[in-house]
């Protein structure tokens, strides 16, 4: 067919879309562009340190790029070095799947204090995001305001011992952070009851085999696995769910934050030194979610899409964006028209900071490579090096 498709985002959704497509059109030319010098978005950046088994992914979407002809073009930014009508004007078809990559906010009176942090920075900063802000201070008790997978997967990392994160992939800075922490409790609010809430119970079961937890229950309920896990669990680290705990307000009192919650009990209060709030993702202002997807919907048919998070907003996990992605494939190759003289990848001609695949791979060797003993990997962290390895390998 030989027509051009500009995929603009390099996590789960670009690459299960341009593999959904080449699988059913292998001519297509393929390029995903990214903001980051490196691709694969969340997995990279969002999937916790110590689940590499959900990383592995990763390797399959390589694929794209060393088999399935793709081309990978790192160090994009949409709406900084390249325009949505320029790469209109190039492509056959343009699918923004860009992802959310801001906090959503708590919304109650008190949720910009200072100590009030988003899941999305803090794994970001944990995960060492070139973009990241610095590691907070957490303090001795943080509270964890959500009850998804993301909730659940802070409140593991925070409660592992240094040995439970043997084999993960993270780095030495965010190690030291962890235990230069000294957490003595974690509470972890949510509005639902127990049975209700998002989390998966196998995530729940994972909690239930770590050394230090000692898992309690504000409300019980029959939640089926966090029953379970209370009852095994007796270490010296209080972990408390309150369930059916709605937010109202936040205030800094006597050095500590407050966090006034109504229950079925009646308002009460949680101390707390850090507040972490993990209840879903917007978009980062970097581009006007709500106009791209009006520009997506008023586009002729076969010319612009939206996919992923960025589409559907921070629901569903990487299968789900598999899923999608086969249902979009079928879609564009429904109504494409080839142009045969849209330029494609030439508009990048004069972009000589771009990078491709080959120096991820380059980037990918070096951070095997170099990690320690107990661990998987050791990611290079700065722009400046993820943009010239050989200044990390000559460090
Ligand atoms: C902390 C966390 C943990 C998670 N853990 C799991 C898990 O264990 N298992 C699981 O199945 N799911 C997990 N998820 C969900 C999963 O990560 C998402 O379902 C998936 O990443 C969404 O894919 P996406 O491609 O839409 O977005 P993303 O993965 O966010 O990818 C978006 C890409 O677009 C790029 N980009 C952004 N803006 C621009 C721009 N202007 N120009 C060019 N490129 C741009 C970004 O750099 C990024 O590479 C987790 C999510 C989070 C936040």
């Amino acid at each position: 067919m030989g027509a051009k498709i500009a995929i603009v985002g390099a996590g789960p959704s670009g690459c299960y879309t341009a593999q959904a497509l080449l699988k059913r059109a292998p001519d297509l030319e393929i390029d995903i562009i990214d903001a980051q010098p490196v691709p694969y978005g969340l997995v990279r950046y969002g999937v916790a340190a110590d689940h590499q088994g959900t990383k592995g992914v990763a390797r399959q979407f390589a694929r794209l790029f060393t088999r399935q002809n793709a081309r990978f073009h790192g160090n994009l930014r949409l709406g900084h070095h390249i325009t949505l009508p320029d790469l209109r004007r190039a492509y056959d078809v343009v699918v923004l799947a860009t992802g959310l990559a801001g906090d959503r906010a708590l919304g109650i009176p008190g949720d910009g204090l200072p100590g009030v942090i988003g899941s999305g920075a803090l794994t970001r900063a944990l995960y060492e995001h070139p973009d990241a802000a610095a590691l907070p201070s957490l303090g001795a008790h943080p509270v964890i305001i959500g009850t998804g997978n993301v909730a659940i997967d802070v409140l593991r990392l925070l409660a592992k011992t240094p040995d439970e994160l043997h084999g993960s992939d993270l780095g030495p800075a965010p190690t030291d952070w962890l235990a230069a922490q000294e957490i003595r409790q974690i509470t972890v609010v949510g509005r639902s009851r127990a049975s209700a809430a998002r989390f998966s119970p196998v995530m729940i079961k994972e909690l239930a085999e770590l050394s230090r937890v000692d898992l309690r229950l504000r409300f019980p309920d029959d939640a089926e696995a966090l029953n379970t896990a209370v009852a095994a669990t007796s270490g010296p680290l209080p972990v408390d769910f309150r369930f059916e705990s709605r937010p109202v307000a936040l205030e800094q009192v006597d050095g500590a934050l407050r966090l006034t919650v109504e229950t079925p009990a009646g308002p009460e209060q949680i101390s707390a030194s850090s507040v972490i709030s993990a209840i879903g993702f917007v978009c980062d202002g970097a581009l006007d979610r709500a106009a791209l997807l009006q520009e997506a919907d008023a586009a002729p048919p076969g010319n612009l899409y939206t996919a992923g998070w960025f589409r559907t907003g921070s629901v569903g996990a990487i299968p789900q964006c598999r899923d999608e992605a086969q249902a979009l494939a079928v879609e564009i190759l429904d109504r494409i028209t080839p142009d045969v003289t849209k330029p494609g990848r030439a508009i990048f001609a004069a972009h000589k900071s771009i990078v491709d695949f080959d120096h991820w791979q380059r980037l990918d060797a070096l951070e095997l490579s170099s990690a320690p003993g107990n661990r998987c990997r050791q990611k290079i962290t700065c722009r400046e090096e993820l943009l010239n390895p050989a200044t990390h390998e000559d460090a």
